[in-house]
């Protein structure tokens, strides 16, 4: 139906097991070095990939689950596909670098129970303390990447036929809404969804996928690693903390090599406008970045503005912002914007509030994330279960051979979200002129007086009244009482900077009551000294962690 192939991924590495082209290029920043480049070759990828996945089957039986806990180099891209290879589950996840985000491993760590740990030399001593120092469960066998690279001693190795419905791996959702979820991905779902990705933002082996995003992601594990092997295209990667502490650095990236494919969240792209300054970005030739994917996160108006003004200078062009939609029961891709770029539509307020999406002159501005592809999008009324006409908002529900199976050990959630071949993705939306357009989350909506609020629409509201408040650092939820529903407004102050609450919460709520005609029944700064707003491991907003937070105070 949607013509996507069926041969699993590796089977595309291993048709360029001759190859001497450069397959993947780690930027190696570590030890005072800046972005090194650091090439594998097709032909060395896959001898190693072969060499690992020989000693892992030794280690591990077929359905076994193989955790990733390897620092985002090369080791990475070679242990994973060794796991494919090998016919183990892996669980793709990273080194236990930041402190903030060993929660999340954790809770991974003990959902997915994998015996085996793989890492890389340069974390074995952080994996050890980690094991020691924390309350996870430690594996039996923690092994090296390059411990493993040996000659293959049984080069045959090689999927099963049925390799299809075999589970590949294991992807961690970000836990915005809840804690961590492990989605399972078969091995036809990943060919699948590195196939939609590839047609949607026509990658071939002349293209060069770019950037940094986290390999624990979807996008990034997708972007940087999966759509490289099926397209042949070059894989060129930094760690993500690397890009956080100088993103300067993507920028040279995206102006060194052809034919640019590069995606990450929202905040990234507001983040390289304030932290590359103008005179700076005059040395970056962008001209040569095709895509620059949008997704994992809501796409704001003035970031889609801000980068094209920004970045005109250095030759990028405005069409080659791609908002996207995905997420990981889904394997990563649902829909995005085409060749000519973003598409900025205003909506009536008070109709959005209702549930349908007019046009009007001022209102709502929402980014539309284009079309799906390879795959079926419709919009369904969660109350009566019909599918909803063009214009009207409901649930996006999502059919197709990318579709995980399920979550892993979760049987009755599973049930409810993959429910006859449509996935429940809890996004609400709606469809306008031939386009997607995102409207928030069932879960995070909030319903005031039978009015529908959006908790990132009142966010933006907030962001925007003070400049004592961080953007990307405010949350919105409702909560009900006794005087029926309201909403809290729960934000972080800029750092450093003496803050004077009262004049920030007047602003704060004299701004929401005019946009939104609501008024906040609470409003909070939470300086981040003190944990600040709850986000997850991908920088989104916890919403729910932060009511929960609130509740419990
Ligand atoms: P969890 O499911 O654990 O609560 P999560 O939904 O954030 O976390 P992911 O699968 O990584 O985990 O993210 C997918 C979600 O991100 C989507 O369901 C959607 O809510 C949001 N999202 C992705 N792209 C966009 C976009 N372009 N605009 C708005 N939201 C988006
Ligand atoms: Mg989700």
């Amino acid at each position: 139906m949607s013509g996507a192939p069926e041969r699993p991924l590796i089977q595309y590495l291993l048709d360029r097991s001759e190859s001497a082209e450069v397959a993947f290029t780690y930027l190696d920043c570590t030890g005072g070095r800046d972005a090194e480049p650091r090439d594998l070759t097709w032909a060395e990828l896959t001898r190693q990939v072969r060499a690992v996945a020989s000693r892992l089957r030794r280690v591990a039986a077929p359905g076994d689950r193989i955790a990733l806990v390897v620092p985002q180099d090369l080791n990475y891209v070679v242990g994973f596909l060794a796991a494919l290879y090998a016919g183990v589950v892996a669980v793709p996840l990273f080194a236990p670098e930041v402190r903030s985000h060993r929660r999340r491993l954790i809770s991974a760590l003990d959902d997915c129970q994998a015996r085996v740990w793989l890492t890389s030399r340069s974390a074995f001593d952080k994996v050890t303390e980690f094991t020691t120092s924390t309350p996870v469960t430690p594996p039996d066998q923690l092994l090296c990447v390059e411990d493993l690279l040996l000659p293959a001693e049984d080069p045959g190795l090689l999927l099963p036929e049925e390799g299809g419905e075999r589970v590949a791996y294991l992807q961690y959702t970000s836990g915005s809404t809840r804690e961590p979820a492990g989605a399972v991905i078969t091995h036809r779902a990943l060919t699948a969804s590195a196939w939609q990705v590839a047609g949607a933002y026509q990658v071939d082996d002349r293209t060069t996928c770019a950037g940094w995003i986290p390999f624990f992601h979807d996008m990034g594990l997708i972007q940087l690693m999966c759509v490289p092997v099926f397209s042949g295209a070059r894989s060129v990667f930094l760690q993500p903390l690397e890009f956080i502490r100088r993103p300067v650095r993507w920028l040279r990236q995206l102006s060194d090599y052809p034919d640019v494919f590069t995606a990450a969240p929202n905040f990234a792209f507001d983040h390289v406008i304030s932290a590359v300054p103008a005179f700076a970005r005059r040395s970056f030739d962008l001209g040569k970045v095709r895509v620059a994917l949008n997704g994992s996160e809501p796409i704001r108006p003035a970031t889609v503005r801000a980068f094209a003004e920004a970045f005109a200078p250095c030759g990028f062009r405005p069409e080659a912002h791609r908002p996207s939609y995905g997420l990981a029961e889904a394997t990563v891709y649902v829909s995005s914007a085409g060749d000519d770029g973003p598409t900025i539509t205003t909506f009536d307020r008070d109709a959005l509030a209702a549930g349908a999406a007019v046009p009007a002159e001022t209102g709502t501005e929402l980014v539309s994330v284009g079309r799906p592809f390879g795959q079926e999008v419709r919009i369904v009324d969660t109350k009566t279960g019909e599918t909803c006409p063009d214009g009207r908002m409901g649930e996006i529900q999502v059919r197709g051979p990318h579709l995980a199976q399920g979550y892993w050990r979760q049987p009755e959630r599973s049930a409810e979200t993959f429910a006859d071949g449509w996935l429940r993705t809890g996004d609400l939306g709606v469809v306008h002129d031939g386009q997607l357009y995102i409207t928030g989350r069932i879960k995070d909506l909030i319903i005031v007086d039978g009015r529908n609020l959006y908790p990132q629409d009142i966010e933006e509201t907030v962001a925007g009244a003070h400049p004592a408040i961080r953007r990307d650092r405010v949350a919105a939820f409702g909560i009900a009482d006794e005087r029926g529903e309201g909403v809290v407004v729960l934000a972080e102050p800029v750092r450093d900077q003496q803050v004077d609450f009262a004049q920030v919460s007047r602003a704060v709520r004299a701004a929401v009551s005019a946009q939104h005609e609501v008024t906040l029944r609470d409003f909070q700064l939470l300086p981040a000294e003190d944990g600040g707003v709850p986000r997850t491991s991908s920088g989104k907003v916890a919403r729910s962690a932060a009511k929960a937070r609130y509740e419990a105070r």
